[in-house]
């Protein structure tokens, strides 16, 4: 198969984690025979260095005319005490999301037997968790009108969803459901909300439709909860915006570590796939940045952008197969990890496949 990828580091470890990542795409090619070419842009802070643009024209240009992009991360330590600049590395992300119309955020929530131990819930609550998340990425709360009133002693954010924007996500969620364990769980507060009633009366609409797959519906909080309590009974779960920005951080404690988990933003042209953490400027450099995450994106990009499952699955078994022999990045290691097992970002991806 012959693809074209463009490799989008960004900033601080998302240009290591990205570089690994990026390598494991060549092995995989070499071994199945496919024709991968590479090109790369920039985003973020760098992006700003560069050009006073957090997303370029050009970075745009190439997102739109490339069949897959590998994201690091955006974001920049020098303006979290500056709220007030005017310029900042993740409005390259807004709208990167906004002019590719990435409306719907992939995130597989998969424990690695070998890192039970790694959470704080307990492994006979985890064993076996494999959930995915459908978090909406383009409407709710973040996108309808907000400001002050009363002199400014009043504040508001107003929550915006149509038919149209729910329906083409619950699609999704529901077309991943049907290759996996055939259950759907939407999570909504269709008690209190009105947009949530709207997002519950589409997904009932359209569970007819489905008809292998069985349907439940959740309030959020009752499902913040069971996430916790019992994360085995979860298969893929749908969300509006807010209510997934929460859960799925919730629902990554699941996996261990910020450093195993991947995530895929789809839509209406080209795919991006990233680790769910972010610049983690306090390691940068130093070469221990775990850079599973980006590897198990890399996994996404060729199963969901290419279709490529054997691909994507041999790259997972190499991730299983690493954390077997014992290796661990310092993010995962512990007291019993013996010294030589501890590897740096570069040689956990050369002990891949
Ligand atoms: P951003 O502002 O871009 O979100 P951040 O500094 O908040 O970046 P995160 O990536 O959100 O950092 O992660 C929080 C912390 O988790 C980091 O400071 C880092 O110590 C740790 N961390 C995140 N990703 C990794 C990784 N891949 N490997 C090891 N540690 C990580
Ligand atoms: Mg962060």
């Amino acid at each position: 198969m012959k693809k074209h990828i463009l490799i989008v580091p960004g900033d601080g470890i998302g240009q290591e984690v990205t570089e690994v990542g990026k390598k494991v795409l060549e092995k995989i090619a070499a071994k199945f025979g496919h024709e991968f070419t590479y090109d790369e842009a920039l985003i973020g802070h760098v992006a700003i260095e560069a050009t006073g643009n957090p997303l370029p024209d050009e970075t745009l240009e190439k997102m739109r005319a490339s069949d897959a992009v590998l994201f690091g991360a955006v974001g920049h330590p020098k303006y979290d005490n500056d709220p007030s600049a005017k310029v900042r590395p993740e409005q390259g992300l807004l709208k990167m999301r906004k002019e590719l119309g990435l409306y719907a955020n992939l995130r597989p929530i998969k424990l690695f037997d070998e890192l039970l131990g790694a959470s704080s819930i307990k492994p006979e609550i985890l064993r076996g968790s494999d959930i995915l998340f459908f978090r909406e990425l383009t409407g709710d709360i973040y996108f309808g009108e907000k400001g002050r009133k009363n002199e400014g002693d009043t504040a508001y954010d107003i929550a915006e969803y149509s038919r149209y924007e729910v329906e083409r996500i619950a699609r999704k969620a529901f077309d991943a459901a049907r290759t996996r364990r055939k259950k759907l769980c939407s999570v909504d507060k269709a008690n209190v909300l009105e947009t949530s009633r709207l997002w519950r009366e589409v997904v009932q609409k359209l569970a007819p439709e489905y008809p292998d797959v069985e349907v439940e519906h959740q309030f959020v909080d009752s499902a913040a909860m069971m996430l916790i309590k019992d994360p085995k009974r979860f298969d893929v779960v749908v969300t509006a915006n807010l209510f997934g920005d929460i859960l799925t951080d919730e629902a990554s404690q699941i996996a261990g570590s910020m450093g195993m988990l991947a995530s895929a933003s789809v839509g209406d042209s080209t795919g991006v796939y990233e680790p769910i953490h972010g610049s983690a400027h306090d390691i940068t450099g130093k070469g221990i940045a775990n850079p599973l995450a980006s590897v198990l994106s890399a996994a996404l990009l060729l199963d969901i952008s290419f279709g490529l499952k054997a691909e994507s699955d041999a790259i997972i078994a190499a991730v299983d197969k690493l954390l077997k022999d014992g290796f661990r990045t310092k993010d995962i290691a512990d007291e019993t990890t013996p010294a030589d097992k501890i590897l740096n970002t570069q040689a956990a991806g050369e002990e891949l496949l």
